[in-house]
């Protein structure tokens, strides 16, 4: 299948999707030892894109012992050959980059729009910071000698296929580890394009492994005995098996999960610059962020001034084909992920809050959810509580600042926050009592490879991004 992307005549870009695809093992791609397949699928028009290996535990067996094998000789190369690599990765991606734009929107449903300008830009410049530190390690400031830990098993979600990768994958190599990577199983294309650019790049055999699959692929990748790493991105649910089963293992861990973000607007925060913020901070992607600005929090005397621009705001916004690149809101990314937005919005209306949906019409076929908002929600309701991983924004009121920081922090999760606000002295003063790993201040969901990334409390631990996102990968 050959698909097509040309907003204009000279800006055409094609993404070419075979029928089926192996699993990336030792530098070749194979069948799963049992032959075993699944089917993904395009969000936007449910037509199925391709047939993937599904990879068994035998399958997972052999990925690890290539990573092992190939450890040795990966470690022991000096940094700046280790770099060279990861330059030419990441020259490739961005040589590649339309092409892997047009894979993801299809596969993952997101806007072309934010593929193209975000998430590509992005992982390209991972690649290109960590190589940066490959042969820098002794000077990290983590100790003279830091040591590579060896395998590292890596799960990854559907949400930004390629961008989670690139920040588990650029660090592992950086530091002179190997890695087995088991990519969503809705969202696995960009995974496999990224395997053809490793061996493109001429990356040694086994030292990228990507096996493709679902949940038990993942649950026998992350409790494999060969690895000496496990590093996850996804639910709250799944990173507590993963922590349970590693316990006494001595194996090393990192997990990044859900959050419950407030995004806080008090009454001097320049009001059209917030809209654009709020309508940023949970309308990206679908909403399918685990640092989503879900909570709104606006201050009393703004509210009503506030809410009626972003009514208004709202309405504007464009759903439908992600290849279009006039598209803001795309496909939700799966079926079961559409029945979850739904039956948590549900309780909204069950609990007592206000619904109000943006004018829009859904195309017939296709996973879809208009952006949503529900104000008259106190803190009790569960759309106030649990992360619903959609276009659905809950608001909540405020009158003091005190109030602002007790609501914000009242939730198990501590990822991220947003302070919207003239003065910089409270800027301050709430970025120090807000319990979130990162503090927007009048913007929101802004990412940059050198700022550490990661959460309080049932967010997760550790950090990725920046020079603490290489302590994860090393014995310092
Ligand atoms: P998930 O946690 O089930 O899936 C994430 C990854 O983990 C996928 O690669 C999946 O195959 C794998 N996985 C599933 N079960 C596993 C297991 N037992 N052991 C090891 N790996 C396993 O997430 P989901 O079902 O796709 O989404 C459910 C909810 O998770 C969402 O509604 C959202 O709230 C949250 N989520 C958060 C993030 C994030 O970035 N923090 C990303 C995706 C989903």
């Amino acid at each position: 299948m050959k698909f097509e992307y040309a907003p204009a005549p000279e800006s055409r870009a094609t993404a070419e999707i075979a029928p089926s695809y192996g699993l990336f093992v030792d530098g070749g791609f194979r069948e799963a030892a049992d032959g075993r397949t699944f089917k993904t699928v395009s969000p936007s028009t449910e037509e199925v894109l391709s047939e993937v290996a599904h990879g068994g535990e035998a399958d997972v067996d052999a990925a690890v012992a290539a990573a092992r094998a190939a450890f040795p000789g990966w470690s022991a190369l000096p940094g700046a050959e280790r770099a060279k690599y990861l330059f030419r990765i990441a020259r490739l991606v961005q040589e590649r980059a339309r092409e892997l734009a047009v894979l993801e929107t299809l596969d993952n449903g997101k806007p072309i729009r934010e593929t193209r300008d975000t998430d590509l830009p992005l992982v390209a410049a991972h690649f290109f910071y960590y190589a940066g530190w490959a042969d820098k390690l002794p000077h990290a400031g983590l100790g003279p000698n830091p040591r590579p830990l060896g395998v590292a098993g890596q799960i990854i979600p559907w949400n930004f296929p390629l961008l989670m990768l690139a920040w588990k994958v650029a660090p592992a190599l950086a530091t002179g580890n190997t890695v087995v990577l088991k990519p969503a199983e809705t969202t696995p294309l960009t995974a496999l394009r990224f395997a053809e650019i490793c061996r493109q790049a001429g990356l040694p055999a086994g030292v990228v492994n990507v096996v493709t699959g679902d949940g038990t692929t993942g649950a026998a990748l992350a409790a494999h005995p060969g690895l000496d790493k496990v590093a996850f991105t996804g639910s709250t649910s799944v990173g507590r098996a993963i922590a349970r089963s590693l316990a006494g293992t001595g194996r090393r861990l990192t997990l990044e999960l859900g959050g419950k973000a407030a995004n806080i607007v008090f009454d001097d925060a320049p009001l059209d610059q917030a809209v654009e913020g709020i309508v940023n901070g949970i309308f990206f992607n679908q909403g399918h962020v685990c640092c989503a600005g879900s909570r709104l929090l606006v201050q009393e005397s703004v509210a009503d001034e506030l809410l009626g621009r972003l009514k208004r705001r709202l309405g504007t916004l464009r759903l439908g084909d992600p290849l279009d690149k006039n598209t803001d809101i795309g496909a939700i990314n799966s079926p079961e992920q559409l029945a979850r937005i739904r039956q948590l919005a549900d309780t909204g209306d069950a609990e007592g809050a206000t619904r109000w949906t943006a004018p829009c019409d859904l195309p017939s076929t296709g996973y879809w959810f208009p952006p949503t908002l529900f104000t008259g929600v106190t803190q009790a309701h569960r759309i106030a509580r649990e992360e619903i991983f959609g276009p659905v924004l809950s608001v909540l009121t405020f009158r003091t600042p005190d109030e602002a920081v007790a609501k914000a922090n009242n939730t198990p999760y501590g990822l991220s926050a947003g302070v919207w606000t003239e003065k910089g002295s409270r800027i301050l003063w709430m970025a120090q009592r807000l319990r979130a790993g990162v503090v927007w201040s009048n913007t929101f969901n802004r990412f940059d490879p050198t700022s550490p990334f990661g959460g309080y409390q049932e967010s997760g631990y550790g950090r990725e991004g920046g020079r603490h996102g290489l302590e994860p990968y090393l014995d310092v």
